[in-house]
Order: C-alpha cells, then sequence, then structure tokens
C-alpha cells in the first residue's frame, strides 16, 4: 500500500504498512483502484458522456476515499463494480494503475495528489449537496476534468493551473452546499449547546450530514429518545429547521479523534460521515453506519433511511439513569454555534464601527480539523493568548481544541463565533469579502490572519480556494503535507506566503508586531 493523503501519515512521508489511521493494506489497495476505475471513468465522460449515474458513482466513490470514511472491504469492491459499470455504459473498461501517480516525478506526483485529494474532498461537499437536491453542471464537469488530468501526461504549469481552477470550483461547490443547507433549514442562529446528557435513551450522531439528522429527528419524535449531535454535526443546532426540534438536546464527547476513550456508552452512535476510527470492542454492539460510511461488521443503515435498528439500541441500552454532566476538554459545559454569514453580517456596522474605535485590533480565523497528532495544542495556546481586543472566528472540527473556553465579548459581541463546518469556509469568505468592501481594501489588507489546522482531504480543498481567492499569509499546521515536493511548497510559499505554525507566542508577536 502507499498513502500519504492525511496529515499524520507515518513518518510524514506515507503509509506503506498499514495506516496510521487504522486501514489495512488491503483496504488501501482496494482505494487505489476504486480511483483508478475513477480516472477511467472520467475520461470516458469528460467527452460529454456523463450522466446521472455517473455522476454520482463519481460523488460517492470519491468522497468514499477520504480518511476515516470506509474500512470495509467489501464494499469497496462493490463500489468499484458499480464504478467499472457505470463506466462500461458509457462505452469503456479503462482503468488507471495508481502506482504509476506513486511513482511519478515528485512535483508531477505533488501536483497530481493536490489535484485528487482536493477533489475528494470536494465530493463530500457536491454529496451533502445533492443529498438536498442541489447539483451543479459546472462543478460536476470538473470532477471528471481533474480526474482525467491525474491519468494525462500533463506539463508542472498545467496540473498548477487545474490546482487553481480547482479552488475556484469548490468555491462555486461550497456556496452550492450553503445554498442546500441555509435553504432547506434556515439560516443558522446563534446558539448555546449544552455538554451535558439527559436522562434516558439517547442516540449520538456524528458527521457532516444534515440531511441525515433531520431524518433521524423526524423518526424519533415522541419516542422519548434525546438525539445530541457529535464532532462535526454540533452546528447544526444553529438551523432553525433543526433546533426546532425539543428533542434535539445538546452535544456529545469533545473532538472526533477522542472517540475511542468516549464512546463506551448506554446509547447507539450513527456516523454518517467521516470521521469513524477503528471500532474498540468495548463498544462495537452499538456503532451504527450510513451513507458512504463502512465499518466490518457494523449494521448499515441503507439509502432508504430507516433508521429503526438504530433507534431500537437506543431504547435497549436506555441512557444514563439521571442527568450525566460533561465538559468540553478545558472544562466548559456549554458551547456557542451558529455565527453563520447572516448573523455575523447583521452586527456589520457594529463591528465596522468597533475597528474604528480600536476596540477591535485583529481577526483571527482558527480554523480547520482536528487530529490526534501532539503539537495540536498549538491552538489552544493560540487562542487563550489572543489579545482581549481581538475576535476569533472558526469552523470545522478544530474548534473543539477551544470552543469552550470563556475568553470575553467586545461590545456585546464573543469572542470566539463558531461559524460552522468545515464547508462553512464559504460564510468566512462572505465575511472577509464584506468587510474588505467596507473598508475599501482588500482582503488581504484586512486586520484579519487565517491560522489554519489541517487533517483530511476537505482542508485540501478550502485551503485551495482561499489561495484561488489570492488570500496570503495563511499560517497553516500542525504540520505541511507529506505530498507537498519542496518545489511545489516553495511556489506556494513564494506565491502566497504560506506559512508554517511556529510558536503561538511567535506568532502572535509576528502578526501583531
Ligand atoms: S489516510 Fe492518512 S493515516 Fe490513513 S493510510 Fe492514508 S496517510 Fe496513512
Amino acid at each position: 500500500m502507499f498513502c500519504f493523503q492525511c496529515e499524520q501519515t507515518a513518518k510524514g512521508t506515507g503509509c506503506t504498512v498499514g495506516g496510521v489511521c487504522g486501514k489495512k493494506g488491503n483496504t488501501a489497495d482496494l482505494q487505489d483502484k476504486l480511483t483508478g476505475a475513477l480516472i477511467g471513468l472520467a475520461k470516458t465522460a469528460i467527452a460529454g458522456k456523463a450522466t446521472a449515474s455517473s455522476n454520482k458513482a463519481m460523488i460517492d466513490g470519491l468522497f468514499t476515499t477520504v480518511t476515516n470514511v470506509s474500512f470495509n472491504d467489501e464494499t469497496l469492491q462493490v463500489l468499484i463494480d458499480h464504478v467499472k459499470a457505470e463506466a462500461a455504459k458509457l462505452g469503456t473498461s479503462e482503468s488507471y494503475d495508481m502506482a504509476q501517480l506513486w511513482s511519478a516525478d515528485e512535483d508531477i506526483r505533488s501536483l497530481k495528489s493536490l489535484i485528487l485529494f482536493g477533489l475528494r474532498g470536494m465530493a463530500a461537499y457536491a454529496h451533502h449537496a445533492y443529498v438536498l437536491g442541489k447539483m451543479d453542471d459546472a462543478v460536476n464537469a470538473f470532477f471528471y476534468k481533474g480526474m482525467a488530468a491525474i491519468g494525462e501526461e500533463k506539463s508542472a504549469d498545467e496540473l498548477l493551473a487545474l490546482v487553481m481552477e480547482l479552488g475556484s470550483v469548490n468555491l462555486k461547490c461550497m456556496e452550492l452546499l450553503d445554498a442546500a443547507n441555509t435553504g432547506t433549514y434556515g439560516s443558522p442562529m446563534p446558539t448555546q449547546v449544552s455538554c451535558d446528557i439527559e436522562a434516558g435513551p439517547f442516540i449520538v450522531i456524528s458527521g457532516h450530514d444534515l440531511h441525515d439528522l433531520k431524518l433521524l429527528l423526524e423518526q424519533t419524535k415522541d419516542k422519548g429518545i434525546n438525539i445530541y449531535t457529535h464532532g462535526e454535526m454540533l452546528p447544526a443546532h444553529g438551523y432553525p429547521e433543526l433546533h426546532k426540534y425539543p428533542h434535539l438536546k445538546g452535544n456529545f464527547g469533545t473532538a472526533w479523534q477522542n472517540q475511542q476513550k468516549e464512546f463506551d456508552i448506554p446509547a447507539p452512535v450513527l456516523f454518517t460521515t467521516n470521521c469513524i476510527m477503528p471500532v474498540k470492542p468495548a463498544y462495537a454492539d452499538r456503532i451504527f453506519t450510513t451513507s458512504v460510511v463502512s465499518y466490518p461488521e457494523m449494521v448499515h443503515i441503507d439509502d432508504n433511511k430507516d433508521f429503526t435498528p438504530v433507534i431500537n439500541k437506543a431504547l435497549e441500552l436506555g441512557g444514563y439513569k439521571e442527568r450525566h454532566k460533561m465538559t468540553g476538554i478545558n472544562g466548559g459545559d456549554t458551547l456557542m454555534t451558529g455565527f453563520a454569514r447572516d448573523t455575523v453580517l447583521s452586527v456589520a456596522d457594529k463591528v465596522i464601527d468597533a475597528v474604528k474605535a480600536g476596540d477591535i485590533k485583529h481577526f483571527f480565523l482558527v480554523g480547520g480539523c482536528d487530529g490526534a497528532k501532539p503539537g495540536r495544542n498549538y491552538y489552544t495556546d493560540f487562542v487563550k493568548q489572543t489579545p482581549k481586543d481581538t475576535i476569533i472566528l472558526t469552523l470545522a472540527c478544530g474548534k473543539f481544541r477551544f470552543n469552550d473556553l470563556c475568553i470575553g465579548q467586545i461590545g456585546g459581541l464573543p469572542r470566539i463565533m463558531d461559524m460552522g463546518q468545515c464547508n462553512d469556509a464559504y460564510s468566512a469568505i462572505k465575511v472577509a469579502i464584506a468587510l474588505s468592501e467596507a473598508f475599501n481594501c482588500s482582503v488581504n489588507e484586512l486586520p484579519l490572519t487565517l491560522v489554519l489546522s489541517w487533517y483530511e482531504q476537505k482542508a485540501v480543498c478550502i485551503l485551495l480556494t482561499l489561495l484561488s481567492l489570492g488570500i496570503k499569509n495563511i499560517y497553516i499546521g500542525p504540520s505541511l503535507p507529506a505530498f507537498m515536493s519542496p518545489n511545489i511548497l516553495k511556489t506556494l510559499v513564494e506565491k502566497f506566503a504560506l506559512t508554517p505554525i511556529s510558536t503561538p507566542e511567535a506568532d502572535l508577536k509576528k502578526i501583531l508586531g
């Protein structure tokens, strides 16, 4: 096997004898076969032959290979056969051998990996949008264009241009998902979320899929079962059409990488997307998967979305006998979410006045994915050390490092504002653009610094979107991607001043002067 797509890759170079994530060699090889089959499909579909079912096969095939989504060889083989059948319908049996990519010239490999991993991340967003009925022809077409390019001879300049195009297309894809989410569930509102678990049966729902959450809330209505979000599902509480369910009670647990310590509970856990970790025997009887998530021997809820097995398990386990006290990692017992673009922009005048009066000196966007590797406490320490006249915007699951901290308010605005899931980077971009217009300057001239943490492939497509918008001086950590060759990294550093994080003290000094 060879895999270097995520931040925790072995020795910072690549997993070759089993993944640090728990992925087995066989599974990695099957994911390569699936990717090779998708490249074959792309080469045919690019000639105007794409169909609704080939689009779905492409999106779900790519999403399946995102880190911590599928550990199941059986379902991977079914998907490979399905993609090949889709390609055969379009008239080809071609498949690409991924060994060619892994042994290519290191700069070409680096650029093609940026495209592949960025497309995997974008596929997750496209999937969430299409389950809510939103598709975009330009986004669909780029999946084929990008995947086909991986299987073709291309120069570094041609690939670099495609990398930037991917960033632009991903902005469109995030916009599509934003429209799907807000169109279906309303604009998020600031919402306080409890960390405690009430007495009685409950279900924990993890991942990003708001549609699955909505269906689960409907199916558990009036059944005496409470629902708790986990990880990236936390921002769901801010959406009016989800918040209205009284049995959507709170958030369970801390960051995704703590699940093996936290899931031995008297309740089932439903995974709707990444991040599932190798399941421990202590809680294996209560893990359920749905959609593209798959883990051997766990009960899978298929596309008819009948959650009866999960509901029955919740009733059988019964939950806690009395209210169970829980906290975030810093000891806070509530979390705030729901500061999406509409909320922040509704107080834009107040924010602009506060900046002009000197009450707000700087904005930080401290966002991105969390992970298990040591060194990520940088982000907690960074937030703790930010001066009192600064605002922290955040999104994605990296916020679980600091979202239970009370660091005060400025003019009635909380200093930490959670804008949502990773795809809500779209919201952050809209706010940054609106501020730049209000101050009549470019985004790069705003008193705004992006301090990002990355783990998996959705962070890759978001980074490419930010770069495609010309946003500079982004701080990135905890380590740089193994798939960026020294030359490609040098190009990005020179063009965009992409900066690896150092220490919170040194970085804050550099940023604030
Ligand atoms: S996803 Fe990450 S940890 Fe898992 S095999 Fe790939 S590089 Fe290794």
